[in-house]
């Protein structure tokens, strides 16, 4: 297999600062694309895959998952795509075709698993995959989507992981007009899940820990907002609401919002902290409530939800950052300090 050697930023052990490095990327099969990577969201995956905190990393690692761009060359048996189209790929770069799951668009589910952007053996190079925080990208058609017209890019990039992750459960579960939503957790994923539960007609009340994000409810579209460390707001919607999204990247009491919902309520667990969360056996049995959880979503829903946000001029909250102050962008994700998803500006990777 035919290589090159981009530049991108990455780190080969959990405790090192991510910092420059060559990474390879394979020369275009018939069927890829390459892309120039225009820009890059941070996803709170991206730093528990850094710093091992699944505990299943292989180093070096390059993450990145966010990714939007142009394309700049296309194999000769591509027909989706053209050199200087709008291109963006997101957690899933191959996966089976043939199982169950890949013939219905769930390659999210993919049974023999999927190739995963970062941190996946890679199905060509012998190596592991290598993420978007990188200068270009190389990848099947089939797993590349279309960025609509008149989305802002870089405020669209976090579409790729936080929008589909919060869309597909808000989808799959029948969220719309007179459907009652809590959001748990206001960082990239819950300020895109406000946004989109209120295109689908949703009431939605937002669950956070910090009393700063309060005053950004409104402009974010909430009908309302819940400090959850009140106990007494904690009351205010007990027992009353049909679904809780919960995106809390810490360790928390999922208890906590399984008694926000009504009689066959679900609680949908988007968030991945590492240790195991406990659950009551009396606030599952006693409303017939279900816990659930969810995977980002799948290539054709991906497309679904980016046409989605386009028609309702939805994306994410930026903070545009150059590649130099990654670093103190992951501090300030684990402090839970950012409005709404730092994206990164690969052009400070190219200067
Ligand atoms: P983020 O921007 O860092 O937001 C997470 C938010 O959770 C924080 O802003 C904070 O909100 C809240 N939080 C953090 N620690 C907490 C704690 N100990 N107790 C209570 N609340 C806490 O992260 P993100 O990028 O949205 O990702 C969220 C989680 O989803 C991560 O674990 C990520 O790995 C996971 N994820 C899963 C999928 C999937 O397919 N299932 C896809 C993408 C990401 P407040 O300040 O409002 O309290
Ligand atoms: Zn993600
Ligand atoms: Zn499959």
């Amino acid at each position: 297999m035919h290589t090159h050697t981009v530049r991108a930023y990455g780190t080969e052990a959990a405790d090192t600062p991510l910092h420059l490095m060559d990474i390879p990327r394979r020369e275009l099969l018939p069927r890829d694309i390459q892309l120039d990577i225009l820009y890059c969201g941070i996803c709170h995956s991206d730093l528990h895959i850094a710093r091992n905190e699944w505990r299943s990393t292989t180093y070096p690692v390059v993450p990145g998952h966010e990714i939007v761009g142009v394309v700049t060359a296309v194999g000769a048996e591509v027909t989706r795509f053209q050199p200087g189209d709008r291109a963006a790929v997101g957690c899933i770069v191959d996966s089976c075709r043939t199982c169950e799951y890949c013939q219905e668009g769930l390659e999210q589910f993919c049974v023999p698993g999927n190739t995963i952007v970062f941190d996946s053996p890679d199905r060509h190079l012998g190596t592991q995959t290598y993420g978007g925080y990188a200068e270009s990208i190389v990848v099947d058609e089939g797993y590349v989507l279309h960025m609509p017209d008149g989305l802002d890019l870089a405020a669209a990039a976090p579409l790729l992981c936080a929008g589909i992750t919060t869309y597909s459960p808000l989808r799959h579960w029948g969220v719309g007009s007179g459907t009652q939503v809590g959001i748990a957790g206001l960082g990239g994923l819950g300020h895109l899940a406000i946004k989109i539960a209120k295109a689908m007609g949703a009431f939605v009340v937002v669950y956070t820990t910090s009393a700063a994000k309060v005053a950004d409810i409104q402009r974010l579209g909430a009908d309302d907002v819940v400090l959850s460390t009140d106990r007494a707001q904690m009351k205010r919607y007990s027992k009353s609401l049909h679904l809780v999204l919960d995106t809390i990247s810490g360790d928390h009491q999922p208890d906590m919002y399984l008694r926000q919902l009504r009689v066959d309520g679900t609680l949908v667990l988007v968030g991945a902290p590492m240790e195991p969360l406990s659950v009551s056996s009396f606030n599952l049995i006693s409303g017939r409530r279900r816990f659930a959880g969810s995977n980002i979503g799948g290539i054709a829903e991906t497309q679904e939800m980016l046409d989605f946000c386009a028609a309702h001029q939805i994306t994410a909250d930026i903070e545009l950052i150059s590649i130099q102050q990654l670093n103190e962008a992951y501090e300030r994700l684990l402090r839970s300090d950012v409005r709404y998803r730092f994206v990164i500006d690969m052009a400070s990777l190219r200067a």
